[in-house]
């Protein structure tokens, strides 16, 4: 997978409805990658604003922190859906 391809797939990973090959190349990446893991960041950060639309809770996480979480505790959800 690419960089190109994580920019692509980002919404759909986000969205959580990214085919599980594709997730786990896309978490592969992210993990080797970090001019990817600085856009998903800034991308997260930007979705959380706006989707908060002005609450401060998303500020209060290292958004760096959260990915990490994510890719860390997550590995095995939707795991089973295909
Ligand atoms: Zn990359």
């Amino acid at each position: 997978m690419s960089c190109k391809d994580v920019a692509d797939f980002l919404m759909e990973y986000l969205d959580g409805t990214l085919p599980r090959a594709q997730r786990v190349m896309f978490k592969l990446h992210i993990i080797v990658c970090r001019d990817c893991r600085r856009y998903i960041d800034s991308y997260k950060k930007t979705v959380e604003l706006a989707r908060d639309a002005g609450g401060a809770v998303a500020l209060e996480d290292p958004p760096e922190a959260l990915v990490r979480a994510i890719l860390k505790s997550r590995p095995s959800h939707r795991a089973n859906d295909q």
